[in-house]
Formats: structure tokens, sequence, C-alpha cells
């Protein structure tokens, strides 16, 4: 099972990730903590990502997608992943499409978590409270308001590219946990429900919004 978590930073990707390990077994691949141990312990990719995160900018794809084609080869992937905060760009999206066709796999759905931006911030904010001084560097207003404004412009756009691939499922985030755990597990019932060949329509390149409406 192969999966994507969609959704701005405080959507609640991550506790969603983490509950879907415990229930169907399949590992989580964060993209975030990933970035977040490189620049712990200091390796040539966490000294390039350091400053970016901070400001609450992307790291560059070459380097995100270098990272995560390694950790899909990792035996632990075998059985499946949820992706969580990747891809994050129609680019990422575009090579992991590329990465999975190479080894003959295809991606189950892809959730998007919707939050309204008031509750975002509220959300990150307590985050930053509860997490009792370990403050990650970019959980502060300005670099928060720089992370939705780069969601809105570079990875929203991957809603409508997995929709037109017929293999986005829209969930409301702004319910209590469960009921969202429970929503995730009828779009996934749902999806292994779906004909195989559902990624037809993914384009390689030259992402263009074609819906009429
Ligand atoms: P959140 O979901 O709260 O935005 P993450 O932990 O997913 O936080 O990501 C934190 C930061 O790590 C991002 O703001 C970005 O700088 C970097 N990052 C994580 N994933 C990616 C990615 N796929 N592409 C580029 N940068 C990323």
């Amino acid at each position: 099972m192969r999966i994507i978590l969609l959704g701005p930073p405080g959507a609640g990707k991550g506790t969603q990730a983490r509950r879907l390990v415990e229930r169907h077994g399949i590992v989580q691949l964060s993209t975030g903590d990933m970035l977040r141990a490189a620049v712990a312990a200091d390796t040539p990719v966490g000294r390039q990502a350091k400053d970016v995160m901070a400001r609450g900018q992307l790291v560059p794809d070459d380097v995100v997608v270098a990272i995560v084609a390694d950790r899909i080869e990792e035996p632990d992937c075998a059985h499946g992943f949820i992706l969580d905060g990747f891809p994050r760009t129609v680019g990422q999206a575009e090579a992991l499409e590329r990465m999975l066709r190479e080894k003959g796999l295809g991606l189950d759905v892809v959730i998007e978590l919707q939050v309204d931006e008031a509750a975002l911030i509220e959300r990150v904010e307590t985050r930053v409270a509860e997490s009792g001084g370990a403050v990650r560097a970019d959980d502060n207003a300005e670099a928060l308001h720089e992370r939705l404004e780069v969601y809105r412009t570079q990875t929203a756009p991957l809603v409508a590219y997995y929709r037109e691939a017929g293999r986005l499922a829209s969930i409301d985030g702004m319910r209590p946990v469960d009921e969202v755990s429970a929503a995730i597990d009828e779009a996934i019932t749902a999806s292994a429900a779906r004909p195989a060949g559902g990624d037809r329509n993914l384009r390689e390149s030259g992402h263009a919004d074609r819906r009429s409406a």
C-alpha cells in the first residue's frame, strides 16, 4: 500500500501517518523528519537544508528526491509506505512517478487533509506550547506564514494534479482525530476497489491545469 498525505503545515499529516503505521503496518516516510535528522547530524544535506528550512522555504527538489529515492530502496518499504510531506512540488510528484514506474509500482491513494488557515496557525502554536522548549526552528510566526504561502503556491497545485489522475481523496481535517482516521480508512478501502490503471492520466511534464471549471 502506497499512500501520500497532502495538506498544509499543521493539517495533521504526522498524526494521521503515525496512526496508519499502527493500523496497517507500513512505514511513515516524513521528509521533514529526515531533513531535521540530517540537520541535527550536520551532514552535507543537513548543512544545505538548515537555513532554507528555518525560513520556511523548500529544500531543492533534487536534494529531497534523492533522499526519498534512497529511502524507498530499504527493505522495510517493500510492503508499502506513507509519504508525509512529499511530494511538495509538481516536480517532486513527477520524479516520484518515475521512481515508482521503474519499480513497476503505483500509488494507491492521495489523501488531501483540508483545514482552514486560522486553525492551522492555532495548531502550530499549540505544538510550540506543548513542546516544552524543544521548538522547531521553523515554528515561529514568520516562518509559519512563509510555510503557508509556500504551500499555497508550490504544493496546492498537486491537488489538481492528483485529482486529474483520479487518485485524490479530500478529507475534512477539521473533524476530531478519530473521525479523520476513519475517513482515511474509508478512502483506502475505496481505492482498493478501484480498477487498476487509475494512473493513466498522470503527466510527466508540462503540468497545466486543464480542468474546465
Ligand atoms: P510541516 O508539515 O509542518 O510543514 P515538515 O516537517 O513536513 O513540516 O517540513 C518542514 C520543512 O522541511 C519544510 O518547511 C521544508 O523546508 C522542508 N521539507 C520537508 N519536506 C520537503 C519536501 N518534500 N521538499 C522540500 N522541502 C521539504
